[in-house]
C-alpha cells in the first residue's frame, strides 16, 4: 500500500487514512464501498496538498503511482472535491492509450473497441491538455483506423507535437491540467457561488480502467433505487452496451441499450446477468443501510463481470428529498433529528406550491422581484375587477398591476398569481399574496403597461395584449409567455412526518399572520399556534363594508359616525367569531384599525361619482373631503393608534366587536382569550389612552353580556421610538409584536413601496448587503429589536414577545429572534411550515 507521505498520493484501501476534509468527498465515497467489499478496481487518491503541488509543478511519484496499475496500464482521473456540489473538473478515461496499447488491445478487444478507445482518450487528451477546440473533432466519430490516423494528425497539425506516447507523460499533463482548471477564477467563482470557502481544494481519483467495450458482454451503466423527482422506491437507471464512464446517459437513441429489470421492449440485464443484477440491488441496499444515503452506482460490466466505479448521491427534487429522508428515518438508518436537518427550510417552497417544471420550456418575457413562491398560469388581466369576472366564468387569470392597493384586495383573491411593475418585497402585492399563497412577482420595472390600449411592452419590444396567457414564476421572480409544464405541490405523509418531527426540536413558537377566515383555516392546516397579526383592514374591503367605512370617514359629527360604526360592528363580530371557532381556543392577536384613512376612499373620477351617488351627497361635497384626507405622506401620517386617539369610535367599535366574538365563541368552543394589539405606537400615553377605552368596552360588554372573559393588550413595536422607550410601553402591555415592515421603512427612511426601484442596485453595488425587507438588517433594526426587548422585559419579566413583520417567515431573522429571546414569530400561513422547520434547526 502506498501512502502520502513519501509518494504524493495514497491508494485506497479499507484502512487507509482518507479523509473527506483532505482526499474530498468521491475518495471517501470510494473508501466506504471497498469497505462494504464491492468489486471497485485498484484506486490511488491524491489529497488537496498534493493537487495544488501539481498545479504548482511538484508531481506525486508517477512510476511508483503507475506500477500500482501493472505494465501498460490504463487508468481514469476523477475530481473528488470536499462537496460534490462545487463540481471540478470532468472525468478523463482511459490515460495510458497509446500506438503500443493499442496493438494489443486489437488482439484482445477487436479493432473496433481497440480504435474506439483510444480515439476517445485523443479528443479529450486534446481538449483538456493541448486546449484544442472539441468542435474540430465533431466528425471524427467513426471508430475507424482512418479517423484514429486523422485524430493523430490534427492533434499534431495544431500542437506541433507528436500525441505523447508515455502514460507517465499523459498523467502528469492531465493532473496537471485538472489542478489549473480548479484554480481558474471561473471555477472558483462558481463554486463560491454554491457556498465553497475560497481556499477549498481539489482531490483527485485515480482509477484503473474497466473498459466496458470488447467481444463478450460489455458496458457501463448506471443504477438508482429510488425516483429522483418523487422520492417513491423503484429501480431506475441506464445502461448501454460497449460504453464507459457514464456514456449511457448520453442520448442513446440508435445505440444498443439493455434494460436494468425485466422489460417487454427488449434485453435487461436482469435477465442476461441475473447475478450482476442481483449483486447491484444488494450494493443499492448497502448503499442505502451503511452510507446512509440513496446513492447512484456506477457501473462497469466487463466479459460479464461486475465492477462499481463510483457511487454519488442521487440527484433529486426537494420533495424527493423529503420523502427519501423520512423513508431512511422510517427505517432507522438515520435519526429523526437527521432528517429534519437534511431538509433546507426554503426548499419546503417547493413542496407547498405549484412549482414550472424544471426540465420543461420558458418562454422568458420578464424578470422582477420573486416576491411569493409558486408559479400560476393564466390570462393576463389590467384591473381587479376583470380578474373577478373572469374567476366567475372558472377562468384562470393573472392580474397585473402598476401595483396593487386595498381596492385591488378581490381582484387579487380571484386571480391565481399576480405581476406588478413597482414595489418591492413587502409591497401591497407582495404581502397579500403571501398571505394567500399566490404566486406573485413584483418590480418588474421593465415593463410598460399601455392599459388604455390593453398591452403590455416588454423591455426589449415584445408585445401581449390583454387576455393572452402568460405563466408567473414567483419563486424565480419571472413572467414566462404561454402555458407551461407545472408540478404540482406536495403535502402528503412524508411531509406532514417531516413537520411533526420538526416540532418535537422547535423551542420558539410559531403563528400565522392571518386575516380571514380562509387565511385561519390554511393557518391550521400548517399547524400554526394561533394567529399572531390578524390585519382587521382587509375585513373592510367588501362592497356593503366599504360603503359603511366611506360612512363613517364622511360624518362630519359623532352620532352620525356612530351609526355607520353600528352597521359595521355585527360584520365584525362576525368575522371576529369565525375566526375565534376556527382557531379552537389557540391565541389570535387583532390589531386594531391600522392604515391611512384616504386608502379607503376611491381615486378615479368615476369612483368619486359613484360614492356621491350612494352617500347621497353633492359631487363637490365629496370630492373637498376627499381632498382634505390627502396627506403628503400618509404612511408617516393619520394611521395606527394615531386614528384610535383621535377617531376613538373606530377602535371601541372593534373592541366591542372582539369582545362580543369572544363571549360567543367561547359558547361554543374552547375559551377564547383575544389579544388586542395596537399599531404604530411612538409613546406610552398612546397606550394609556387605548387601554383605557377598551378596559372600558370590556367592562360595558362583560355587564351586557353577564360573562366573563379575559384579554391580553398589546402594542405593535414599528417606530424606532418605541422600541427605544419599550421600557415605559411595557408597563401597559402584555405582549409586544416587531412589526419589522414598517419598522424597517421607519429605521432606513426607506419606503416599502417605492424602494423596489432601486434595491436591485443597491445590492449589486454592495450599499446594502441585502434588501432589508426581505433579510432583517441585524446590525441597524435588529439592534433595535434588542434595545425594545430587553428594555421592554425589564420592566416587565412576563412581557411576551414575538415579530410579526414579513420577516418573521425568514430562516436567518428566527435566528436572530431565538437569539434575542422571542417567544414566537408569526408570517404567513404558507411560510409556516418553513418557519417550523427553521426554527427546528436552530434547536438541533
Ligand atoms: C409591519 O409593519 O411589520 C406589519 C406587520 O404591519 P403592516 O405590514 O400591516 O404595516
Ligand atoms: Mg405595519
Amino acid at each position: 500500500m502506498q501512502n502520502n507521505q513519501t509518494s504524493g498520493f495514497t491508494e485506497i484501501t479499507p484502512t487507509a487514512e482518507i479523509e473527506t476534509s483532505l482526499h474530498g468527498g468521491r475518495a471517501k465515497c470510494l473508501q466506504r464501498l471497498i469497505r462494504l467489499d464491492m468489486p471497485v478496481p485498484r484506486t490511488v487518491a491524491l489529497d488537496f496538498g498534493s493537487v495544488h503541488g501539481v498545479s504548482a509543478g511538484e508531481l506525486p511519484d508517477l512510476d511508483a503511482m503507475l506500477a500500482l496499475f501493472g505494465p501498460d496500464p490504463l487508468v481514469s482521473v476523477r475530481p473528488s472535491s470536499e462537496d460534490p456540489d462545487w463540481g471540478g473538473p470532468g472525468a478523463i478515461l482511459n490515460i495510458g492509450m497509446n500506438d503500443k496499447v493499442h496493438a494489443h488491445l486489437v488482439n484482445s478487444h477487436g479493432e473496433t473497441a481497440a480504435n474506439a478507445l483510444y480515439l476517445r482518450f485523443i479528443q479529450s487528451y486534446a481538449v483538456h491538455v493541448g486546449r484544442l477546440d472539441p468542435d474540430e473533432f465533431d466528425a471524427l466519430t467513426t471508430p475507424s483506423a482512418d479517423t484514429l490516423r486523422e485524430a493523430l494528425d490534427l492533434y499534431e497539425e495544431e500542437t506541433d507535437e507528436y500525441f505523447p506516447q508515455d502514460p507517465k507523460v499523459q498523467l502528469a499533463e492531465i493532473l496537471r491540467s485538472m489542478a489549473r482548471a480548479w484554480e481558474g477564477t471561473t471555477a472558483r467563482l462558481l463554486r463560491q457561488a454554491k457556498g465553497a470557502p475560497a481556499d477549498a481544494g481539489l482531490g483527485l481519483v485515480v482509477q484503473q480502467m474497466v473498459l466496458g467495450v470488447g467481444q463478450g458482454i460489455c458496458g457501463s451503466g448506471v443504477i438508482q433505487f429510488v425516483n429522483g423527482t418523487t422520492g417513491h422506491r423503484e429501480i431506475r437507471g441506464r445502461y448501454l452496451c460497449k460504453s464507459q464512464g457514464r456514456d449511457a446517459l448520453a442520448d442513446a437513441e440508435d445505440r444498443d441499450v439493455m434494460y436494468l429489470t425485466k422489460d417487454p421492449r427488449g434485453r435487461s440485464i436482469e435477465e442476461v446477468l441475473p447475478q450482476s443484477f442481483a449483486d447491484l440491488v444488494r450494493y443499492g441496499e448497502f448503499c442505502r443501510a451503511r452510507l446512509r444515503e440513496e446513492m447512484e452506482i456506477e457501473f462497469t460490466i466487463e466479459n460479464e463481470q461486475l465492477f462499481i466505479l463510483d457511487a454519488v448521491r442521487v440527484p433529486r427534487s426537494e420533495r424527493a428529498n423529503v420523502r427519501i429522508a423520512v423513508g431512511l428515518a422510517k427505517d432507522d438508518i438515520i435519526t429523526r433529528s437527521d432528517a429534519v436537518m437534511r431538509i433546507p427550510p426554503r426548499a419546503l417552497a417547493e413542496l407547498l406550491h405549484s412549482q414550472v417544471d424544471p426540465d420543461g420550456k420558458r418562454d422568458h418575457f420578464a424578470s422582477g422581484i420573486a416576491a411569493s413562491p409558486g408559479a400560476a398560469t393564466g390570462k393576463m388581466v389590467f384591473n381587479a375587477r376583470a380578474a373577478q369576472t373572469l374567476a366567475s366564468q372558472g377562468e384562470n387569470c393573472i392580474l397585473v398591476r402598476r401595483e396593487t392597493s386595498p381596492e385591488d384586495i378581490r381582484g387579487m383573491h380571484a386571480a391565481k398569481g399576480i405581476l406588478t411593475i413597482r414595489g418591492g418585497i413587502t409591497s401591497h402585492a407582495a404581502v397579500i399574496a403571501r398571505g394567500l399563497g399566490l404566486p406573485c412577482v413584483v418590480g418588474a420595472g421593465d415593463l410598460t403597461l399601455d392599459k388604455r390600449n390593453g398591452k403590455l411592452r416588454s423591455a426589449e419590444g415584445r408585445e401581449l395584449r390583454e387576455g393572452d396567457v402568460i405563466t408567473i414564476d414567483g419563486s424565480a421572480g419571472e413572467a414566462l409567455v404561454g402555458a407551461v409544464d407545472m408540478m404540482s405541490p406536495e403535502l402528503g405523509e412524508s411531509f406532514q412526518t417531516l413537520m411533526t418531527w420538526a416540532d418535537e426540536f422547535r423551542d420558539i413558537g410559531v403563528r400565522a399572520n392571518a386575516d380571514t377566515p380562509p387565511d385561519a383555516r390554511n393557518a391550521r392546516m400548517f399547524a400554526a399556534e394561533g394567529i399572531g397579526l390578524c390585519r382587521t383592514e382587509h375585513m373592510f374591503i367588501d362592497d356593503d363594508r366599504l360603503l359603511a367605512m366611506r360612512e363613517m370617514i364622511f360624518a362630519d359629527h359623532t352620532d352620525d359616525r356612530r351609526a355607520a360604526l353600528d352597521r359595521l360592528l355585527p360584520m365584525q363580530r362576525a368575522d371576529f367569531t369565525e375566526l375565534f371557532e376556527i382557531m379552537q381556543g389557540q391565541p389570535v392577536c387583532i390589531r386594531l384599525f391600522d392604515p391611512p384613512l384616504h386608502e379607503f376612499l376611491p381615486h378615479g373620477r368615476e369612483g368619486l361619482r359613484e360614492l356621491a351617488e350612494a352617500l347621497d351627497l353633492p359631487l363637490k361635497d365629496v370630492e373637498r373631503r376627499v381632498a382634505g384626507l390627502r396627506e403628503f405622506n400618509p404612511m408617516l401620517g393619520m394611521r395606527g393608534v394615531r386614528l384610535g386617539v383621535t377617531v376613538p369610535e373606530i377602535y371601541d367599535m372593534q373592541a366591542r366587536a372582539i369582545f362580543e366574538a369572544t363571549v360567543e365563541a367561547s359558547k361554543s368552543g374552547a375559551p377564547v382569550v383575544p389579544e388586542v394589539m395596537i399599531p404604530l405606537v411612538s409613546a406610552k400615553r398612546e397606550v394609556e389612552i387605548v387601554k383605557a377605552r377598551v378596559d372600558a368596552v370590556a367592562a360595558a360588554v362583560r355587564i351586557e353580556q353577564g360573562a366573563d372573559f379575559t384579554y391580553r393588550l398589546g402594542v405593535m413595536v414599528e417606530t424606532p421610538r418605541a422600541a427605544l422607550r419599550a421600557g415605559e410601553i411595557a408597563q401597559h402591555a402584555s405582549f409586544m409584536s416587531f412589526g419589522t415592515n414598517d419598522l424597517t421603512q421607519m429605521t432606513y427612511g426607506l419606503s416599502r413601496d417605492d424602494a423596489g426601484r432601486f434595491m436591485g442596485e443597491y445590492v449589486s453595488q454592495g450599499v446594502y448587503e441585502e434588501d432589508p425587507f426581505h433579510m432583517l438588517d441585524a446590525d441597524g433594526v435588529g439592534e433595535l429589536l434588542e434595545i425594545g426587548a430587553e428594555r421592554g422585559r425589564a420592566e416587565n419579566d412576563d412581557l411576551t414577545l414575538s415579530i410579526c413583520g414579513e420577516h418573521g417567515g425568514n430562516p436567518e431573522s428566527i435566528r436572530f429572534c431565538r437569539d434575542a429571546g422571542f417567544d414566537y414569530v408569526s408570517c404567513s400561513p404558507f411560510r409556516v411550515p418553513v418557519a417550523r422547520l427553521a426554527a427546528a434547526h436552530l434547536a438541533i
